[in-house]
Parts: C-alpha cells; sequence; structure tokens
C-alpha cells in the first residue's frame, strides 16, 4: 500500500478538505502515513491567512525537498503537492520558485489530484489547477469515510463580502452553496460512520442557499431543520457566520431546532463604525449589537463567541475604545483576536495610516485581558450546573473521557469508554485553563 501524508495549515475548512483529499486518494491506494518520512505523497494543504504564510510554505518545501532527494537516492520515489490557499494565490509562480513540487492545486480543484497524479506518472513534469469549479470538486468528491463523533461538513464556499483586510474572496472565489440533496446525503453518510455532531462549514455559512430540485433555495434554518431529522445526529453547529447574514429564520432555529446548539461564532472585527467602514464590514457597531440582543431574545442561553482585529489602518485610541466598550456590553463567552496584519493584494494593505507595531500590541493586550476575564466568568458560571456532554475521545488520564458542552467547552469527567459517541449529563465541579471537569449524574 502506497502512504499518504497530509499536512493542513489554518481553518476547519482546509481540515474538511484534507480529509477529502484523503477520501479521493484512498481509492488510487493511499493509506495514512505517521510522517513525511514514510510517505509516498506529501501534501501540504496550505492557508493564506496569516502574514508570511507563503515563506512558511517555501521553507517547509525546502526540508521536504531534502527528504525527497534522500529517498530517491534509495531508489524511493515522493510526490509533492501543494493544495489550499496559498497554491491558489501563488500559482504558476510557486512552480518556478519550488520546482520540487510535482503537483499544485488550488481549493476549488483538487478533486482533480487522481487525473493529476496519473498525468505525472504518465508523462512526467509538473500539473497545474487552480480554476474556480467548486460545485464540481463537491460532484467529484467520494462517499466521506468515518470522521470520529464530531465531523466538519463543508455546505458554502467562498466570500462575496471583500472586507478588506481578508484574502479568502481572492483563493476561494465567489459565494457558493452546495446543494441540500448533497449536504444531506453527506451528513447521512457520515452519521452511518458513527458522527453524532456536524460542524457544518462555510466562509459565510449564514449566507448559504442551496438549490433543490424543485428550484427552491433552502436556508441555512430550513437546511439545519432537514439535517435535525436524521436519526442517531444529535447535534448540529455551523461557523463561520456573517452579522448581515444573520437571517430571521435562523435566529427562530436557536429557539425551535432543538438539535442546533446554544453557540454562535459571530465576528465583529471591531466596535468602530469608522474602522468597521474602512473595513467594509457592510454593518455597524449598532447593528451587530441589535442583532445580539435578537438573538439572546430567540434563545437566552446561547454564547456568543467573535473575533477582532486590533490597529487597524486609521484606528485611533477613540475607535479601540469603542471596541472595548462593545465588548463590556455584549461579554463573549469565547474569542479570537489578532492584532492587524498585512495580507498581500488586500486593500488594507496599502492603505497609508499604518499602525505601529507597539500600539498594535499594547491595544491586543488590553483587549486580550478584558475578553479573558469574559471567557472566565461565563466558564465559572457553569460550575454547580449540570451539563449535557456529548464524549468524543479518551482524556489524558486513566478512566477519563473528554466531550464537549452545549457551549463548545471541552469537558472531562470519570466515565466508560462505551460512552463515547453518547450525550450524558455531567455536572460541572471545577474550571482549569481551557476546560472544565465534572462527574457524571
Ligand atoms: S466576510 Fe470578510 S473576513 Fe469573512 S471571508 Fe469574507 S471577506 Fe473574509
Amino acid at each position: 500500500m502506497k502512504k499518504l501524508f497530509v499536512k493542513t495549515y489554518g481553518c476547519q475548512m482546509n481540515a474538511y478538505d484534507s480529509a477529502r483529499i484523503a477520501d479521493l486518494l484512498a481509492p488510487l491506494g493511499y493509506g495514512a502515513a505517521a510522517a513525511p518520512e514514510d510517505a509516498d505523497m506529501v501534501v501540504l494543504n496550505t492557508c493564506h491567512i496569516r502574514e508570511k504564510a507563503a515563506e512558511k510554505v517555501y521553507s517547509e518545501l525546502g526540508t521536504l525537498r531534502a527528504l525527497k532527494e534522500e529517498k530517491a537516492g534509495r531508489g524511493d520515489a515522493m510526490l509533492i503537492a501543494v493544495a489550499g490557499c496559498v497554491a491558489q494565490a501563488e500559482g504558476e509562480l510557486m512552480l518556478q520558485r519550488a520546482p520540487v513540487i510535482d503537483l499544485l492545486v488550488g481549493p476549488q480543484t483538487y478533486h482533480r489530484l487522481p487525473e493529476m497524479i496519473a498525468k505525472v506518472a504518465r508523462a512526467g513534469g509538473k500539473a497545474l489547477q487552480t480554476d474556480f469549479p467548486a460545485l464540481e470538486k463537491f460532484d467529484a468528491l467520494p462517499q466521506a469515510g468515518p470522521r470520529g463523533v464530531s465531523a466538519f461538513l463543508t455546505v458554502q464556499e467562498g466570500c462575496d463580502k471583500f472586507c478588506t483586510f481578508c484574502v479568502v474572496p481572492y483563493t476561494r472565489g465567489a459565494e457558493l452553496s452546495r446543494a441540500p440533496g448533497a449536504v444531506l446525503a453527506e451528513a447521512q453518510a457520515l452519521v452511518a460512520a458513527g458522527a453524532r455532531e456536524l460542524v457544518l462549514l462555510g466562509q459565510n455559512v449564514n449566507a448559504y442557499r442551496g438549490t433543490a430540485p424543485d428550484g427552491k433555495t433552502w436556508s441555512l434554518a430550513r437546511l439545519c431543520a432537514a439535517l435535525a431529522k436524521i436519526e442517531g445526529l444529535a447535534r448540529i453547529r455551523y461557523t463561520t457566520s456573517h452579522p448581515r447574514d444573520m437571517a430571521d429564520d435562523l435566529i427562530a432555529a436557536h429557539r425551535d431546532n432543538d438539535k442546533l446548539m446554544p453557540f454562535l461564532h459571530l465576528p465583529v472585527q471591531s466596535g468602530s463604525d469608522t474602522v468597521l467602514a474602512a473595513m467594509n464590514r457592510q454593518h455597524r457597531r449598532d447593528d451587530y449589537l441589535a442583532l445580539i440582543a435578537r438573538i439572546r431574545d430567540s434563545r437566552p442561553d446561547i454564547a456568543i463567541s467573535s473575533d477582532f482585529i486590533v490597529g487597524f489602518p486609521g484606528e485611533t485610541d477613540a475607535d479601540f475604545e469603542a471596541t472595548m466598550e462593545l465588548v463590556r456590553t455584549v461579554k463573549f463567552a469565547q474569542t479570537f483576536s489578532f492584532k492587524y496584519s498585512k495580507r498581500p493584494g488586500t486593500p488594507a494593505a496599502a492603505a497609508l495610516k499604518q499602525i505601529s507595531e507597539k500600539v498594535k500590541d499594547e491595544r491586543l493586550q488590553a483587549l486580550q485581558q478584558l475578553l479573558l476575564q469574559q471567557q472566565n466568568d461565563f466558564n465559572d458560571a457553569q460550575i454547580g450546573r449540570t451539563l449535557d456532554v456529548l464524549f468524543e475521545k479518551p482524556g489524558r488520564e486513566p478512566g477519563q473521557l473528554v466531550g464537549r458542552s452545549p457551549y463548545l467547552h471541552p469537558i472531562h469527567a470519570q466515565a466508560d469508554a462505551s460512552t463515547i459517541g453518547k450525550v450524558a449529563q455531567v455536572r460541572v465541579d471545577v474550571r482549569t485553563a481551557n476546560s472544565l471537569k465534572g462527574v457524571l449524574v
């Protein structure tokens, strides 16, 4: 059997794509390798969201080149493929800079890897595919294999929003939604293979607009209602959402759909209208606050998570204070916060009023201190409560399992291994730095 090693960088969508690449290559005889040294083929599934992302990939390719040469010296071949958003953004240039690459595919063309492998085997040379035929990709992928208790399922790809700091619209293309039937079929296969929770993925997942065979358009709420009917499926989550696409039926679904978990990741990025406009976020601070109030009306216990960027070009002290004020008002359960960093090719990278690293550092520290306090407060509020936990795998201590609360906390408890894949009630006793501990009731 040939061996495949896939290294995944970046987001959950890339993790989903990496699993699908493994599904796709399995019929060609590729099983999983534990390390690149053992692999006949290495795929780097890259992410372009951070600064210097491409440089990190080139550095990894330098290491792989040495490995490939060493293997060639022993008479063993190794194919090297680069997939994902760096491959999409760099394209042909990447093949010139790193001739060690045999295959280069964008996020929407990795389904063509088998024919590209065959072409390289037949005729030698390189193969490159970086078009945007996303729906063709989904049609061409085989049935999903086992993924464990919680499984990612991509329902939507791409983005039409063009936030001025973000490369996604350039690397993943325009917004596209998979047909409801295709999503339901993949969901059923994942549940049949043991998944109890589905995490629906999309760059703008709540902009989902799937076309059914009768020509009708399904919203994400309607899709979740259909998924909730799948027997054996216990939980549904979705990420990442845009405030502008948080439709009334989706807000109502958090009240009416028992399987939809009370956790919502809804990036706001800034609390200043000036910065939000410069970011082209297409919503204002008050829109976000009003939306959160409506969501909490519908589902009072919902945990809200968000993303923040500090030090966006032109951000003043008053703008930053507006962000702090928004955080104090909303009270977030979990967050991701970053200093603004330029992503090549985006409008904000060319803005004149860049903020100094010192100021960005100070602002990030102040924001993160406040966010951590809120996260700890939210987690402390769970102590003494009994929560439904979907157990996923063994924990670090003997006899311990780890699972997730409805609010996405990792929760550890002593439980029999047969509890994996089941929802059980746990009384929470202790908060540790990043998780909760409790006992089965
Ligand atoms: S909504 Fe904005 S941040 Fe999110 S993927 Fe689209 S452009 Fe990027």
